[in-house]
């Protein structure tokens, strides 16, 4: 990739612009803000520039999105299912991934 996008926000930030990047968090949205020296990052590959500004893996978010944010119980029923209760209600995308896949307190 060319330099030009890092050209560009250094520019916007000498003018005196930060630039922020919203994305989805527990209850509502959050906004990272977008160093020049990571125009090229962001550009390459959006959702891994976000998950890392999460601490956690593009997959993580995904597996975020995929469950609503709600972090859930990974033992498998009688039945042979998976359980999937809830373990927390709406959580950010490192909470989510502490939480997801550990035991509800019916298999707890
Ligand atoms: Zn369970």
């Amino acid at each position: 990739m060319d330099a030009t996008p890092i050209v560009i926000a250094r520019k916007l930030q000498e003018a005196g612009a930060t630039i922020w990047v919203e994305t989805d968090a527990a209850g509502g949205c959050r906004q990272f803000r977008l160093d020049p020296s990571d125009a090229a990052d962001f550009l390459a590959d959006p959702r891994a520039w976000t998950a890392r500004q999460w601490g956690v893996t593009a997959a993580q978010l995904d597996e975020w999105d995929v469950n609503e944010h709600m972090p859930r119980c990974g033992c498998r029923t009688k039945a042979g299912q998976r359980c999937g209760n809830r373990l927390a209600g709406d959580v950010d995308p490192p909470q989510f991934v502490d939480l997801h896949g550990q035991a509800c307190r019916v298999h707890g």
